[in-house]
């Protein structure tokens, strides 16, 4: 066989939780997988902090460290993980083909994709400057952090109002900062919102700079400039942290048109399983989870979409 040509019983796009489990029960189970870990190796993960809620750390332990620990596990038992990505997919001949940017066209009996989908930010430099350091995208993993602070949620989805109510438990105060004048949420989860005391909505505006303290790899958020869009005037809002939530991308462009899709870019997958619109190709994580989006379900939707690849391949 050609240098560049590997065959596998099972390929696995994306290196998340869903990636790495996928790969630790496939390469258990002998189906020599063979993982491409993408353009962000640990996925979503290694831009958080510390993960405080996944089973089996009671400590809690750093996103990028756990990540590390499995590729480790996975990599234990086998799995042939590779840097790099995969460039294109051609699911309608069987066995399926894949490019990887290395060069290297993969024959595979399965695939299991578990590319994730990746936050929207806001583009501006200060977000970067202090993520992980009072920026979060994420109120679940790191609302913990801010209990009996102050925090800004950006946004006016479903997504936006969940993270508010979820933080409106913890915090002492939280402003829902939107840059209209009206939410695009549900009216179950506005309602929520307005009910809730110590939420303060805060329309018709955006934030253009995140303010803060920095000494050395020390850094912490203090406030955020917003800027009107109905008269431009700008005002300081004093805040301890801010979530963005302002909406995700699944990582699905490689699969638009040869895969059924939800009309918001997720993969589609049978309800209760893994299996995708194509026989043989299944989705696990956030790329077909646009509901839970934890890296304990990633994790769960890894093993699964595993065990139905190698009972595709038994029958
Ligand atoms: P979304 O519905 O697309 O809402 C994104 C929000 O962010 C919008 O209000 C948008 O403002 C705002 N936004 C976008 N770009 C912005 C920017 N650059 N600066 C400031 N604001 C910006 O996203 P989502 O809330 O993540 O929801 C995604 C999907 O998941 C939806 O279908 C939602 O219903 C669903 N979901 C459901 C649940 C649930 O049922 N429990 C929970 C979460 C999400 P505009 O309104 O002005 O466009």
């Amino acid at each position: 066989m050609s240098e560049n040509i590997d065959k596998t019983k099972c390929l696995i796009i994306g290196s998340g939780p869903a990636g790495y489990t996928a790969a630790i029960y496939t390469s258990r189970a002998d189906l020599k997988p063979i993982l491409y870990q993408g353009m962000q190796p640990g996925g979503q993960l290694t831009i958080t902090t510390d993960v405080e809620n996944y089973p089996g750390y009671p400590e809690g332990v750093s996103g990028p460290v756990m990540m590390e620990e499995f590729l480790k596990q996975a990599s234990r038992f086998g799995a042939d993980i590779r840097w790099g990505s995969i460039t294109d997919v051609d699911v309608s001949q069987y066995p399926f083909v894949a490019k990887a940017d290395d060069g290297k066209t993969i024959i595979a009996e399965t695939i299991i994709i578990a590319t994730g989908a990746s936050a929207r930010w806001l583009g501006i430099e200060s977000e970067t400057k202090f993520s992980g350091h009072g920026v979060s995208a994420c109120a679940t993993c790191d609302g913990f952090f801010y209990k009996g602070k102050v925090v800004a949620v950006i946004g006016g989805g479903d997504t936006a109002a969940e993270e508010a109510s979820y933080l409106a438990h913890l915090c002492k105060k939280v402003y829902l900062v939107h840059r209209r004048g009206e939410l695009r949420a549900s009216k179950a989860m506005q309602n929520k919102v307005f009910n809730t005391p110590n939420i303060e909505m805060v329309w018709n505006n955006l934030p253009i700079e995140i303010v803060g303290t920095e000494q050395g790899f020390m850094k912490a958020v203090n406030g955020v400039i917003l800027k009107n869009t109905v008269n431009g005037e700008e005002t300081k809002l004093d805040i301890d942290g801010i979530f963005i939530a302002i909406g995700h991308k699944p990582n699905s462009e490689l699969f638009a048109g040869k895969l059924e899709l939800h009309p918001n870019g997720y993969i589609k997958t049978e309800p209760g399983s893994t299996k995708t619109s194509v026989p043989g190709v299944f989705a696990a994580g956030d790329i077909q989870d646009f509901y839970y989006r934890q890296a304990t379900t990633a994790a769960g939707t890894g093993c699964m979409a595993a065990i139905d690849a190698e009972k595709f391949l038994c029958s």
